[in-house]
């Protein structure tokens, strides 16, 4: 029998499938979605700097342990796999326009320097100094002031996820995509068989049997929980994104202004993204919500003549309320484990989660306090980290 069945083939299931595998188990992804349609396919690939530091909270400590793993994953999947996943510490930039918004920047280099962390002040003139095609929007007023966090990295999502997903295969993961679950059956405290749909999505269930489950269903993970005896919320909140293609790269580093940004890849590609949106399962995107995306890269950028827009995206981000990923043990259900409600997160946390995760299910102890990420735990007051806080500034930004 299978040692470990996860339900999900996103970033944080496959992660987990990598890090089991690669211990020894025999492991099979149960995943609904091709890979391409998961919130992981569709994230930008942002992750701000995470320093470890003593004051820090749960969420910082797993992405700063997460943000150590994800340097040697890197090499270790392109030396498995031949796929770089463009993992680099390329900086970033965060811009303000106005007077509230440099207020705030001020508060934000305050927290990141009792960090520890790198930041340097910059005046509109070094902004346009270090990032050349800012200069109009600088002479045009646009940006009042800025902050330089120059350990601000980014990764290439899709590269990583295949890079996965083959290292996955080559330790011998099975992963059947297409594979919508349908049931939990539980008996005894124990989840006894999992019910998918038929090949062809149709009423004909196939059953899989594992001695050990976890559930990595991303947004939909809150659903199928219920069958564990297990209240978690894992609510989605869409993100849409546009991807211009450039004749050349005109941005060397990720411009973020308030919940917006711009990704450069060095092959001329530019993410530009992304809204926070309470919309329900509707994975879709909005010719308006694009519009607008499109004039914040204009507004920076000037008219980028040669630009086309390539393709534009919306994923479902597993939001949670307390801002915490619930990363676990099932506490009714001995053989069933929890990895989901990573909300803005998930791509710069997943191998914290993976090692962490898998340390639970081998019987190791975590290296990572695991105890404010229990599934069964009572969710705490909400943080800024939280859906919540979340949508309370997109409404903001918005208004
Ligand atoms: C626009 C956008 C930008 C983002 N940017 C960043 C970023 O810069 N940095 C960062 O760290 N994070 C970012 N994120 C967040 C990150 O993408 C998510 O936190 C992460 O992808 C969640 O991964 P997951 O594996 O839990 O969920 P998903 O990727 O949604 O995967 C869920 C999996 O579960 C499967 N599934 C669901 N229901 C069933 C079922 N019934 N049966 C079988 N399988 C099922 C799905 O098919 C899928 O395979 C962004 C997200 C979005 C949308």
């Amino acid at each position: 029998m299978t040692d470990c069945c996860i339900i999900g083939g996103g970033i944080i299931g496959l992660s987990i499938a990598r890090e089991l595998a690669g211990r020894g188990l025999s492991v099979r992804v149960l995943a609904r979605d091709a890979s391409r349609d998961t919130a992981s396919w569709a994230a930008a690939g942002i992750f701000p700097p995470a320093p470890e530091y003593p004051a820090a909270s749960a969420n910082e400590r797993l992405t700063a342990y997460s943000d150590r793993l994800h340097r040697a994953w890197a090499e270790d999947l392109r030396a498995e796999t031949g796929i770089d996943n463009e993992l680099g510490q390329c900086g970033g930039l965060h811009l303000a326009g106005t007077e509230q918004g440099t207020a705030s920047l001020h508060g934000a280099a305050v927290a990141w320097r009792a960090k520890g962390t790198r930041c340097e002040q910059l005046t509109p003139f070094d902004v346009a100094a270090q990032e050349p095609a800012l200069r109009a929007a600088v002479e045009q007023g646009r940006i009042m002031s800025g902050l330089l966090l120059p350990e601000e990295m980014r990764i290439r999502p899709p590269r990583h996820l295949e890079a996965l997903q083959q290292s996955c295969l080559m330790r011998g993961v099975e992963i059947t995509s297409s594979a919508a679950v349908r049931a939990i059956d539980v008996a005894d405290g124990r989840i006894e068989v999992i019910r998918i749909a038929g090949s062809e999505g149709g009423a004909a269930t196939d059953t899989v049997r594992a001695d050990r489950y976890c559930l990595a269903a991303g947004a939909w993970s809150g659903h199928l929980a219920e069958s564990l005896g297990l209240h978690i919320e894992t609510r989605p909140i869409r993100g849409q994104i546009a991807l211009l293609r450039l004749p050349e790269q005109v941005l060397t580093r990720v411009v973020n202004v308030g919940l917006e940004y711009l990704v450069p890849r060095d092959d001329g590609r530019l993410l530009v993204g992304s809204t926070i949106e309470d919309a329900g399962f509707e994975k879709i995107t909005t010719p308006q919500t694009i519009k607008r995306l499109l004039e914040f890269a204009h507004s920076f950028l000037g008219p980028l003549p040669n630009a086309t827009l390539e393709q534009s995206w919306a994923g479902l981000r597993p939001g949670s309320v307390d801002g915490l990923p619930f990363v676990g043990a099932a506490p009714a259900c001995s053989n069933a484990f929890v990895a989901a409600g990573h909300f803005r997160a998930g791509l710069h946390q997943s191998t914290g989660t993976a090692v962490m995760l898998a340390d639970l299910i081998t019987g190791r102890t975590p290296a990572l306090d695991p105890t404010p990420f229990a599934p069964g735990r009572r969710p705490g007051a909400a943080s800024p980290d939280s859906v919540q806080a979340y949508l309370a500034r997109a409404a903001e930004a918005s208004a």
